[in-house]
């Protein structure tokens, strides 16, 4: 089984675009949506969903106020400021230490399970789909990306399918690094703008940290012909593959609004992205 990574170094750069639109085309695969932070391929594959889990984030301190004797102690220690002058845990800040809870006195603190979101395993049209909800105000965690990469991997395993396609977060956070660690190859998709070239080689640093190959995927590469061939030489200066390029056109925002990938809802683009397909899979 091959584990495909589709990556940006930001967000908004058509990585998601590209694993959608690879559903249309790719049939033995499962899909897992590593952008927990703001997943949306649901958006696109409009899943049924046929197993939820907890996701289980780190530990919160609560405050029993009966045994409290307002001592302090707590607030003191804390080095997050995580605990009000009225004793109340701020969530959004405490960090699991677990120190208030060792220094109180009175046993008034203690620290409970965290559920910081869902995970689940759908079914769609273009097959599973292993996917996350983070609750408002938690953040998107290496942690959660693994959970969705292992449970993607046993459903491959189960179904026998030959590839896990991974919509990874963006940037280089520990998400990507969970997303991209493992894999057989990236897909680096790249917007021709200014901060690209930058943005490209900060996911390929993360690739090259863990000996995961990539190639190159340039996104709306007519909006900037200039930029494009800057990106085109860095790449062949550097013995970089570019699978494809893909055009700015108002059909991918058409395809998106309308719950379609770019496959489904254009002829031309769904050429195209056969094309990119079969210069991927020769890299796989
Ligand atoms: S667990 Fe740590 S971070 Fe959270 S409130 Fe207690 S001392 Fe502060
Ligand atoms: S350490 Fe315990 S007793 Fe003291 S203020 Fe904090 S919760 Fe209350």
């Amino acid at each position: 089984m091959k584990q495909l990574v589709i990556a940006s170094g930001k967000g908004g750069a058509g990585k998601t675009t590209l694993a959608a639109a690879f559903a249309s085309i790719v049939k033995n695969a499962v899909f897992a949506d590593c952008d927990v932070d703001a997943s949306n391929l649901h958006l696109i594959f409009h899943p049924e969903i046929k197993e939820r889990f907890n996701f289980k984030g780190m530990d919160v301190a609560t405050v029993d106020h009966e045994k409290c004797i307002m001592c302090m102690e707590c607030k003191n220690s804390c080095r997050f400021d995580a605990i009000t002058e009225k004793i109340e845990i701020l969530p959004e800040k405490c960090e699991g230490c677990g120190v208030c809870e060792y220094v109180c006195p009175t046993d008034a603190i203690k620290m409970v399970e965290n559920i910081a979101g869902e995970t689940y395993v759908s079914s769609s049209r273009f097959g599973w789909l292993v996917h996350a909800r983070l609750n408002i105000g938690e953040e998107p965690s290496g942690k959660l990306v693994s959970i969705v990469r292992n449970k993607a991997k046993e459903i491959a395993e189960k179904y026998g399918k030959e590839f896990i396609i991974i919509d990874s977060s963006p940037g280089v956070g520990c998400p990507v690094i969970a997303s991209i660690g493992g894999a057989n190859l990236v897909v680096v998709v790249v917007e021709a703008t200014a901060a690209a070239i930058h943005d490209m080689k900060r996911v390929m640093e993360v690739a090259n940290h863990f000996k995961v190959p990539y190639v190159v995927c340039i996104n709306k590469y007519n909006i900037n012909e200039e930029k494009t061939k800057e990106i085109e030489n860095f790449c062949m200066d550097n013995g970089i593959k570019i699978v494809g390029k893909i055009p700015y056109d108002t059909v991918v925002t058409e395809a998106m609004v309308n719950g379609k990938t770019i496959v489904e809802y254009d002829k031309k683009m769904a050429e195209l992205i056969e094309d990119i397909w079969i210069n991927v899979e020769e890299n796989l």
